[in-house]
């Protein structure tokens, strides 16, 4: 029940009708149309309701709320996916779309999305070809695997796999790895969804051989290997490696004559071994199918630094029942991912070129030297455009991660930009950086001060745009102050 001031205060509300009339409102029929900008007026003055039901103390009027409406009307012709600059030190960052694409790969896409190609036509037999021949031949290539078929992404390439060789039967995995990637992709889920039955072996520090050869029964499909990607376990652990998973399988085949298949979900996929990897260097994919896995699948734009995507490798009677799967018609690639992918692939051909060309390798693999150089030359910006009554810029070293669920204990060497505050604070300058600027600038804060890591940072532009964006940070504090607007933005949500 509303208390008589919030009666008073939903009677000052204006009608609906009232906005749309509204000057303001009104003319903002050009940019979008009745309709939508009826709806935005119906949920603009209700959210004001709910406030004011949930105790708020006062009301905007109606300027207020037919600005807030215009402005909302407006943010339609502002795209919602837009660039942002890196500046957290993650290299394979998830929430920012993970690896940034070679410009090889950039003009492929722009190719296939701007006019027609040989998508599923054969030129050479002038009829129709197949989308999956474009990467195949190179993923083959790059990993010695007989074949391959790429997909939506990795978490698809697992459920297909799980569903094609495995519904209806038992897949063997050890409790070890079943694991939660982010996102809400869970082992035991995508298990679920696929029909295959889990057998769990071992605990969750130790999986012995003989776990998986006891679990083994008549209905056993396949033995499930999962990079744990994101976490490490240290200690008192052991699992089983996949030669040994090999050598279980083959034995199954030759004494009982069971067909047991040994897959591995690998996760990050990396093509090449990295230097900067050090003791932290994960298997290859060419290693994993040298040790005997039948099938791995991998993603496309983690340590490959391509699309999204998920690719899975194998025999090709394996690969050929996947193709046939009607799933694998419901989670194909689209033609500017299959461009980027094998315009990103064709690159790894010479190793040395991949890891100058692809923007992911290429942040993994700078050496320390020259992201100190980067981050001087960030330092000279900011010292340019902040003023020194208001912030001491420093350069500091600091650790870059891999990110996306790869490499997750390999610290790598990085440099940052540190800026102390004495206007201002952390907070906020990262608040305004991410939500007042056109091009979003994610840094990091630590303790008190705001890094800005010149591992992740593409450009020379990007480096300008940030300065340019903590001197604007700066100056917004000084014309704050002056007009005495501190705290008191609008209640009203654009
Ligand atoms: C990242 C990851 C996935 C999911 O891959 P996407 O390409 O994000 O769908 C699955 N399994 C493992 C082990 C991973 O690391």
């Amino acid at each position: 029940m509303a208390s008589p001031n919030q009666q008073e205060l939903l009677r000052s509300l204006p009608q609906v009708d009232e906005a749309l009339r509204h000057p303001l409102i009104a003319e903002a029929t050009a940019i979008a149309p009745h309709g939508i900008i009826a709806e935005y007026a119906r949920e603009t003055i209700g959210g004001v309701r709910r406030e004011i039901l949930d105790g708020a103390s006062s009301a905007p009027d109606l300027d207020a709320i037919a600005a807030a409406l215009r402005a909302r009307i407006e943010s339609l012709h502002k795209p919602s996916l837009r660039p942002v600059i890196n500046a957290s030190g993650v290299i394979v960052h998830t929430n920012l779309g993970r690896s940034a694409l070679a410009d090889e790969a950039v003009e492929a896409v722009v190719h296939a999305a701007a006019g027609y190609s040989t998508l599923e036509y054969d030129c050479a037999t002038m009829g129709r070809g197949s989308r999956h021949a474009h990467c195949e031949r190179f993923i083959c290539a790059l990993t010695g695997a007989e074949a391959a078929i790429a997909v939506n992404n990795n978490a698809a390439a697992v459920m297909m796999v799980l569903a094609e060789f495995a519904a209806g039967h038992e897949a063997i995995v050890s409790r070890g790895e079943l694991v939660e990637i982010g996102g809400s992709f869970r082992i035991p889920d995508i298990m679920k969804l696929s029909r295959a039955a889990m057998v769990e072996v071992g605990t969750t520090n130790k999986t012995h051989l003989s776990d998986y050869r006891s679990a083994i029964t008549e209905d056993t499909a396949m033995l499930l290997k999962v990079h744990p990607s994101n976490y490490r376990m240290v200690g008192f652990t052991e699992s089983v490696s996949i030669k040994d998973l090999r050598a279980l399988a083959d034995d199954q085949r030759a004494s009982e004559g069971r067909d047991i298949l040994v897959y591995e979900d690998q996760g990050s996929g990396a093509l090449i071994e990295l230097a900067c990897f050090g003791e932290y260097a994960e298997p290859t994919v060419a290693e994993s199918l040298r040790q005997g896995c039948d099938l791995i699948s991998f993603s496309g734009d983690k340590l490959l630094g391509g699309p999204q995507a998920g690719i899975i490798v194998g025999a090709k009677h394996l690969i050929d029942r996947l193709k046939s799967n009607p799933m694998a018609r419901a989670l194909r690639l689209d033609k500017m991912t299959i461009a980027a992918l094998e315009a990103t692939l064709r690159l790894y051909l010479d190793r040395e070129r991949a890891s100058e060309r692809i923007p992911t390798l290429r942040m993994l693999a700078a050496p320390a030297g020259q992201v100190k150089e980067a981050a001087e030359h960030l330092l000279a910006l900011v010292r340019e455009s902040v003023p020194e009554t208001h912030a001491v810029p420093t350069l500091i070293p600091e650790i870059a991660r891999a990110g996306g669920g790869a490499l997750p204990m390999c610290d790598i060497e990085s440099f940052a930009v540190c800026i102390d505050f004495l206007k201002g604070d952390a907070q906020s300058c990262e608040a305004y950086l991410i939500t007042k600027r056109a091009i979003p600038i994610i840094a990091r804060i630590k303790h008190d001060q705001l890094l800005l890591d010149a591992r992740t940072i593409l450009s020379k532009d990007e480096m300008e745009e940030a300065a340019a964006a903590l001197g604007a940070y700066f100056a917004s504090l000084d014309s704050a102050s002056s007009d005495g607007i501190d705290a008191t933005e609008s209640r009203v949500r654009a």
